[in-house]
């Protein structure tokens, strides 16, 4: 009885996580972060001896996709339209790292926890077996 109150608990949750993944707006993987870089010219005031001053800030875009690591120029005017975006996919991701923790949790109570299998193999028997058998004569 307790292991389906909190199993039931579990998936009211995961319900939770389903409305909340349907109403996210646009998602992008990533974070921003702002870098200054030389270009190469030997004159160029980036590649002065003395106090040297380099070019940027230029913000660049990183994450991971399908394994491989990806990272590009944001142009400056763009930083702010994609910060959303980036913040709806840590919240994507986090709903969805909860909403397999919970299914390991049902998975584990409901397939795996070798007290409850105990339990109803000891139940099983007298509570699932017919108590009366009738043959009918022809
Ligand atoms: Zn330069």
């Amino acid at each position: 009885m307790h292991v389906k109150t909190s199993v039931s608990k579990l998936e009211a949750e995961i319900d939770d996580i389903r409305r909340k993944l349907v109403a996210l707006g646009p998602i992008h993987p990533g974070s921003v972060s702002l870098q200054y870089q030389t270009c190469g010219n030997p004159n160029c005031r980036c590649l002065r001896k003395d106090n040297p001053e380099r070019h940027g800030p230029y913000a660049k875009l990183t994450y991971v996709y399908r394994g491989r690591n990806v990272s590009r120029f944001v142009r400056a005017g763009c930083v702010e339209a994609l910060s959303p975006r980036l913040a709806m996919f840590k919240e994507f991701r986090r709903l969805i790292d909860r909403w397999i923790a919970l299914s390991i949790q049902i998975g584990q109570q409901t397939f795996f926890n070798p007290e409850q299998k105990g339990k109803s193999n000891r139940a099983r028997p007298k509570a699932s077996r017919p108590k009366t058998v009738r043959t009918v004569s022809l």
